[in-house]
């Protein structure tokens, strides 16, 4: 028998372990329990072979999405080249990067550049990390990657630079790597609100609220840093100011669908 004590230790119980039984399914088992699991899954291996093929990767980096059933939990691929992943090669994890279902594989050393964004920002349901060139003198020289059009106007006033020497321990050299909570949380503040972060040295990291998002601001970032490069060059550079910036993002981001089909088509399988 029992006693009122007891019942409720069983009720607490019993109501914490329906949502903890329906988290332990892995990520195939999610997908054929929800369409919203499956699509968000589907696209991100997409959203991989897009990034390959628009420049925006090569055999590393990486874009996650938070689990659209699951706040605390996000979906990234096993350690693999972007343009190889496939929905087997998709892991789950916890929001400090911990792998969820048991899952051994070998995961991205840089996962917690994800958990960091993802733990923080509840707004952005998606993050992109990457290396590509023509972003990266930005990140040292002191030059701000800056909007120079309507493309890439969530880029504002300005993108924020994460120098990963103000979080090493004194008279250490860190290898680069956001390799642990604490650096996952420091790139995050030095986000702050805002859509992308440079990492000095290194490469930058984005968010959206959508995988769809996330990879064209990934996309027109990178030709912003190319165009701005070239304008420098000539003279001096005439930047959207907030308000351009504000008011063409608005715009702008309204169309993502359109490059989004374009991509797609570029990377189907026959
Ligand atoms: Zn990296």
């Amino acid at each position: 028998m029992m006693n009122n004590r007891h019942l409720f230790k069983f009720l607490c119980f019993a109501s914490l372990a329906a949502p903890l039984l329906a988290q332990s399914a892995n990520v195939q088992e999610q997908m054929t329990e929800s369409p919203a699991v499956k699509a968000a899954v589907e696209e991100l291996v997409l959203a991989n072979h897009i990034l390959y093929d628009q420049n925006a990767v090569d055999g590393y980096g990486h874009i996650s999405i938070r689990n659209p059933n699951n706040p605390n939990a996000f979906f990234l691929a096993r350690s693999v080249a972007p343009s190889v992943v496939t929905v087997a090669d998709i892991m789950e994890f916890d929001m400090n990067g911990k792998a969820l279902h048991g899952d051994t594989r070998t995961a991205y050393g840089e996962r917690f550049i994800h958990s960091g964004i993802l733990r923080n920002r509840p707004d952005i349901n998606s993050v992109i990390h990457g290396h590509a060139a023509p972003i990266l003198p930005y990140g040292m020289t002191g030059s701000t990657l800056k909007p120079v059009y309507h493309m890439s106007a969530f880029l504002g006033e300005g993108a924020p630079i994460f120098e990963i020497r103000n979080f090493a321990k004194p008279n250490i050299d860190t290898d680069m790597f956001v390799s642990n909570n604490d650096l996952g949380d420091a790139l995050s503040k030095t986000m702050g609100l805002q859509y992308f972060v440079l990492m000095r040295g290194h490469g930058y990291a984005a968010g959206a609220d959508s995988i769809k998002k996330v990879v064209f601001r990934s996309i027109y970032a990178i030709q912003n840093a190319s165009i701005q490069s070239e304008a420098m060059k000539m003279g001096n550079v005439q930047y959207l100011t907030p308000g351009e910036a504000t008011a063409s993002q608005e715009t702008i981001e309204k169309t993502i669908g359109r490059p989004w089909q374009l991509w797609s088509e570029r990377v189907k399988k026959p």
